[in-house]
């Protein structure tokens, strides 16, 4: 049957400029309309096609089970988008080959009974997209794995042929102590320290690699946990003089070990990159968000250039040598790997010589 007549031409158009294909079903599952767009996903003609069964257009494995949905769908119609199923719908061409598709459905009551009306978009292309974007997924996440993995047995590796040097160094400036003098004893000394440093790095980066390992979430009171990390740098605190506001912080759920890592690090770096001869006055905020605590460590201190912000966050990298400032580059690397194990993320804003402000995001 064809619903258009001479006097429809205005429907026709519009119905075949369409970009979706839409196929109208009768009450007892015949096709009564298809437009220009459904003619080019299926191949069929809407003269070939229309009288048919709907099933015509379907794989077989689908018919039994759409004849309930048809049924169904005509005791009692609402709009529905099928994709919402989470299940896969596939249309069959006339050539016989299947392509997966998108439906929504939709009803009109005539005077002839229900029909169905069914908008049909391929979905070949949306799917190889996100298919691919699965693979990339995929493949990131084995690189990151194997990367992880690299770096916990390089450093666990590492450190015992370092153990035999510091401790082989130090058996030989004992048992030569007369024997070596002026610039030898330098020398060693330079081998031990180095020795020293280099356990400190790999501990870091095997540190590093375990972050999230064994991880245990459980519920925490940031404020008790932040007091904590103040009440073990109160030498420094003390040392230094600094001023610390920290405001009413809330119970979430966490990683405790890894939170009160990246709280550390942030506070440490607060009270350490501090202006010469000016008391640390350090924050600590947070702010509610929908989805996450949004958490700021704010300091007075020697403050970050805009070029090295996103730099600081790279394992190693230090923005001052050593005879400035003690450090080892590792502390704000796991403050990011900490953030985004809790689904967040890390960054911050600073004004040279003013200040910075670290922010970091835990989901909720
Ligand atoms: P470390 O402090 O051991 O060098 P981090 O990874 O904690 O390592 O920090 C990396 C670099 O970022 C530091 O060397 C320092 O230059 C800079 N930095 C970190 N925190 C601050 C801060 N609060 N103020 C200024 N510079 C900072």
């Amino acid at each position: 049957m064809n619903l258009f007549k001479e006097r429809d031409i205005f429907f026709e158009n519009w119905l075949n400029s369409m970009p979706d294909g839409i196929i109208v079903v009768n009450n007892i599952g015949e096709i009564i309309l298809f437009n220009k767009q459904a003619e080019n996903l299926f191949g069929y003609t809407h003269q070939e096609i229309e009288g048919q069964k709907i099933d015509v257009l379907m794989p077989h494995t689908y018919r039994v089970a759409h004849e309930h949905h048809v049924a169904n769908f005509l005791h009692s119609p609402s709009s529905r988008n099928m994709g919402e199923s989470k299940k896969e719908f596939f249309g069959l061409r006339k050539n016989g080959t299947e392509f997966p598709v998108d439906i929504s459905l939709n009803y009109i009551q005539t005077d002839s009974g229900k029909i169905a009306i069914a908008s049909i978009r391929d979905i070949t292309e949306k799917k190889e997209i996100s298919q691919r974007l699965i693979d990339a997924m995929q493949v990131m996440q084995n690189a990151n794995e194997q990367l992880e993995q690299f770096a916990y047995i390089a450093s666990h590796d590492l450190q015992e042929p370092l153990k035999t040097i510091s401790s082989l160094t130090e058996l030989f400036s004992k048992e030569y102590k007369d024997k070596i003098s002026g610039n030898g004893e330098k020398y060693l000394e330079f081998i031990l320290k180095s020795s020293e440093r280099m356990k400190m790095l790999i501990k870091g980066l095997l540190d590093y690699s375990k972050i999230g390992k064994d991880k245990q979430a459980e519920l925490i009171d940031c404020t008790q946990l932040v007091n904590d990390v103040l009440a073990d740098l109160g030498a420094t605190i003390k040392q230094c003089n600094a001023h610390i506001q920290v405001q009413d912080l809330p119970v979430l759920n966490a990683y405790p070990i890894e939170l009160r890592q990246l709280f550390q690090n942030l506070i440490n770096n607060a009270l350490k990159y501090k202006n010469k001869g000016v008391e640390p006055e350090v924050q600590i905020n947070v702010e509610e968000q929908s989805k996450y605590w949004q958490f700021a460590v704010s300091d007075n201190g020697i403050g970050i250039n805009e070029s090295d912000k996103e730099k600081v966050f790279i394992i190693f990298k230090r923005l001052h040598n050593r005879n400035e400032y003690e450090g080892s580059g590792i502390g704000l690397s796991h403050c990011k790997k900490i953030a985004e194990l809790h689904g967040g993320k890390i960054w911050l804003e600073s004004t040279p010589t003013k200040g910075s402000t670290f922010y970091f995001t835990i989901k909720k």
